[in-house]
């Protein structure tokens, strides 16, 4: 579904991608784990088509999409939920929720949709008259995942999607992640928890200062050596 291929990327001069190759097939959830500063965001933001790429490739179902604006990405099925997390405050959850569906034509789908995506967040469901601003931090990541989800994407990417969460939220997320596969979405995921991104995931990436140093499944990911004494905190 998704191929990058020896992708590079500069701010100015601090160069943040250096070849990056990497795949999501249809179906998967991918996990990008790496420290602070190794490139994930600038890579799924190159993606989005928020920053632009001077080197490389990125193919979805086949066609080239670099440097496209992020809006032509979004029409071909890419829904990214950014690190900010970033929700319209003074508009309520159900307000916040319709925005994400502007761009679909099968607008009368959309209420169907919206409920069977309610049936995973009820807790959305109980306050969808609320002012976005004033939900919690975890129904803030909440309410951005479904508006993501009600543009109806092929390929959801998820930028950190339990940071900054109280414990109990960080569970529902995981917990949310498989159940968004199985509707059929694609899932590409960057996480600093990595035990619990690789542990939900089909395949992960490792990344270090601007390249993929290590890919397997995510479960012998989680088993590698390496990754648990870099990622997991294993001494
Ligand atoms: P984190 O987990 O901390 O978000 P990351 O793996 O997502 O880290 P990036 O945010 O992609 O890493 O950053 C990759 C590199 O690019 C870092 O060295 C970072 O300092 C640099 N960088 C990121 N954004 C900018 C920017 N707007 N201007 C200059 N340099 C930047």
């Amino acid at each position: 579904m998704l191929k990058v291929n020896d992708l590079h990327h500069k701010y100015g001069a601090i160069v943040s991608l250096k070849g990056v190759s990497m795949e999501v097939n249809e179906g998967e959830v991918v996990a990008l784990i790496g420290a602070n500063g190794a490139g994930k965001t600038t890579l799924l933001r190159c993606i989005s088509g928020i920053l632009k790429p001077c080197g490389g490739d990125i193919l979805y179902r086949g066609e080239a999409i670099n440097g496209l604006p992020s809006y032509k990405v979004a029409h071909k099925g890419i829904s990214q939920v950014l690190e900010s997390r970033h929700v319209f405050p003074k508009l309520t959850v159900m307000e916040n929720i319709q925005m994400g569906a502007f761009m679909r034509k099968d607008k009368k789908k959309i209420p169907d949709d919206i409920e069977e995506l309610f049936e995973i967040f009820p807790r959305l469901r109980e306050r969808v008259d609320q002012k976005a601003g004033t939900l919690s931090g975890g129904e803030q990541q909440m309410l951005v995942i479904v508006r993501a989800m009600i543009a109806n994407p092929t390929l959801l990417i998820l930028d950190e999607p339990s940071l900054g969460l109280a414990p109990i939220f960080i569970e529902e997320i995981f917990h949310i992640i498989p159940r968004l596969q199985r509707m059929g979405t694609t899932i590409l995921l960057v996480e600093q928890n990595a035990s619990m991104a690789l542990a939900i995931a089909d395949r992960g990436y490792v990344m270090e200062t601007g390249r993929i140093t290590l890919s397997d499944t995510g479960q012998n990911l989680l088993h590698n050596d390496e990754v648990r004494k870099s990622y997991l905190g294993e001494q």
